[in-house]
């Protein structure tokens, strides 16, 4: 099977990845996969489920052979249910891969045709979007400034390496303080840009 053609959205907690995935994923031919929220939707009383309370509960990613493997049955799943077409959809990953060694583990399952960095050196600002989240989603990572500190230092060891593992070529960086309608407007501008430059290409056919 030929690799999943994937743009992830990547960023540190609050800094808006799950808005723009999500109004990636409502336009025909990307679909949009959040591993925080495929986390929370679990039965939270099985074994993954505390598992994924325990660590995302301190800050902490969940051990990463359980990240890929409910990953890759997701991915599974929804193939199999026709909501992702590999040869025509583009692939909108959100929070996932989250170090680099999960980069490594989904190396031959998906080609990252670009990588948008949503970039937010502004501390505060990504604290107190995190702080409303907390109220409107009832999310309780959300909710404790000292979990929020642990998960921005878990950001900036382990996620923020992915960036350069990747590299200046494929990493588009965007300033996460903008509105999001201005992100969005800058990531689809980068979209179209790409779709255009693989018109005719092999193996692969966006949707008209
Ligand atoms: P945010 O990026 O705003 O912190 P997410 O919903 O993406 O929120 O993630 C919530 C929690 O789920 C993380 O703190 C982590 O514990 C867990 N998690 C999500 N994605 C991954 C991943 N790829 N690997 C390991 N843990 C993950």
């Amino acid at each position: 099977m030929s690799k999943f053609q994937a743009y992830l959205v990547f960023g540190a907690p609050g800094a808006g990845k799950g808005t723009q995935g999500r109004a990636l994923g409502t336009v025909p031919g990307y679909y949009h996969f959040a591993c925080g929220d495929v986390f929370r939707s679990l039965d939270l009383s099985t074994p993954l489920g505390r598992q994924f309370l325990d660590y995302s509960g301190r800050g902490e990613l969940v051990p990463d052979e359980v990240t890929i493997e409910l990953w890759k049955t997701r991915m599974k799943q929804a193939v199999e249910a026709g909501a992702f077409h590999p040869e025509h959809d583009y692939l909108v990953l959100d929070g996932i891969p989250r170090n680099v060694r999960q980069a490594r583990m989904l190396e031959d399952t998906i080609h990252v045709c670009r990588v948008f960095h949503l970039s937010c050196p502004d501390r505060r600002k990504l604290v107190e979007r995190l702080k409303r989240r907390a109220l409107r989603d009832n999310r309780l990572d959300d909710a404790n400034e000292e979990v929020i500190r642990l998960r921005l230092e878990t950001y900036d060891q382990e996620s923020f390496p992915v960036i350069s593992h990747y590299g200046e070529k494929l990493v588009e960086r965007l300033d996460a303080s903008m509105s999001p309608i201005e992100v969005l407007a800058k990531i689809t501008a980068v979209l179209i840009k790409d779709r255009a430059g693989r018109a005719g290409e092999e193996g692969f056919s966006a949707p008209e």
